[in-house]
């Protein structure tokens, strides 16, 4: 793998309004930043795939507006661009969404809104976002600016899209694989040959020159507590590609709304200290979810510098959170980014893994759960201390 050399300074001549930002924050960021080794993909340089390429645009934009002019609103977002999909994963946060899909016009709409409101990294999502035909259009138009990531399956990939994506300036890619025995990722997606789908793809992402490109994997709870998430990025590591992109399951859909398959607090740090171990070696980054959105790191954004709108145009604090605070079509998206904003703070936990219960009281059966019961439910949800980061932020 290579590493930048002298990666500060680089980002340091790129940016010199670094030297704005308030000295608490900076050294917050130093901080942060040695726990990483900074990659040199292509001509990009990267910490993790969760920020933009320090070197580029969307990061100078994330130094300017975000560290010192500390503007409101989110800086992250991710789209569904499809609902459909031809795996079947029980834990999908979009299982139990539905609605009419928004149309390529919709979405670039969208797209270019987010972009106004001050949105400077984008994920695809879906449903599976090869299935949208627009995809590399889409990409071309959100990554003037902004750093733009993939998340697929894998499935319908050729290497001439794979090339064409990074062309539109795609600048990573994260192929959801959930586990090193072909059968049981089989099973948790629900069809027959997810596994090798999912091997090819990173095969053929590998083959485009300078694009990051790295797996996104859903650790049970079973994987945690018996310890085998070790062995599982042991096999990660040996198919060669750039990070780990790491979450624990969430209790996002109805049928993981039970305290058994949350993880303890104990079991997060547990895996912050297993991330903060790989990365000192010279190997694969692992960046887990946990980590980067951990009370010691950024915490939880939900709402506040994170969205997610769907592939019905519903728009909800984050892809976990089976909440709509209104819908595209029916409201301007300004508005709903103020509304959100609002009534998410930030914390220094995780929305979801502590508030699924309330949830499931305010839920009717609906996911996710309509704007007038979510409004109810926030009335009664008590917010926790906010992150380190925000900490100094807000101070
Ligand atoms: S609710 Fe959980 S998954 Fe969603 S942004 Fe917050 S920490 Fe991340």
């Amino acid at each position: 793998m290579k590493t930048a050399r002298l990666p500060a300074l680089q980002v340091l001549w790129r940016n010199p309004h670094m030297l704005k930002v308030r000295p608490s924050l900076s050294l917050f960021f130093l901080d942060y930043m040695r726990k990483f080794r900074v990659r040199k993909v292509g001509e990009n340089l990267i910490l993790h795939s969760h920020l933009p390429p320090l070197n580029s645009p969307a990061y100078s934009r994330f130094i300017r507006e975000q560290l010192i002019e500390k503007r409101e609103g989110p800086s992250h977002a991710q789209v569904g661009l499809t609902a459909e999909c031809p795996q079947r994963c029980s834990y999908c946060y979009n299982r139990e969404r539905k609605g009419q899909a928004m149309d390529s016009a919709e979405i670039l709409a969208v797209v270019r809104e987010l972009k106004r409101l001050g949105i400077l990294w984008l994920g695809w999502t879906g449903g599976e976002p090869l299935l949208n035909k627009d995809i590399v259009r889409l990409t071309e138009e959100a990554s003037d600016g902004c750093a733009v990531k993939l998340f697929t399956t894998g499935s319908t990939l050729t290497p001439g899209m794979a090339r064409d994506l990074k062309a539109a300036g795609l600048f990573s890619v994260s192929v959801s694989l959930d586990h090193w025995k072909p059968e049981v990722h089989d099973r948790n997606r629900g069809v027959d040959g997810a596994f090798a789908t999912a091997l090819r793809a990173v095969e053929i992402f590998r083959n485009v020159d300078g694009l990051h490109v790295g797996v996104s994997a859903v650790l049970s709870r079973d994987m945690i507590r018996q310890g085998q998430t070790d062995e599982f990025l042991g096999f990660l590591e040996g198919l060669g590609i750039h990070e780990a992109w790491l979450s624990e399951l969430k209790p996002s859909v109805q049928a993981f709304w039970n305290d058994s398959y949350v993880i303890s607090e104990d079991e997060r740090v547990g895996l912050v200290r297993l991330q903060d171990r790989y990365n000192r070696r010279n190997g694969m980054t692992v960046n887990y979810l946990g980590h980067f959105e951990g009370r010691e790191h950024f915490g939880c954004n939900a709402g506040r510098k994170m969205i997610y709108v769907d592939a019905f145009g519903e728009v909800s604090p984050c892809v976990f959170t089976p909440m709509t605070m209104g819908n595209v079509r029916d409201r301007p998206l300004a508005q709903i980014v103020r509304d959100m904003r609002e009534r998410f703070p930030s914390e220094e936990s995780c929305f979801i893994n502590k508030n699924y219960r309330s949830f499931q009281a305010h839920s009717k059966g609906a996911i996710p759960i309509a704007r007038e019961d979510a409004l109810e439910m926030l009335e009664n949800v008590t917010f926790a201390p906010m992150s380190k980061f925000f900490k100094l932020y807000d101070s």
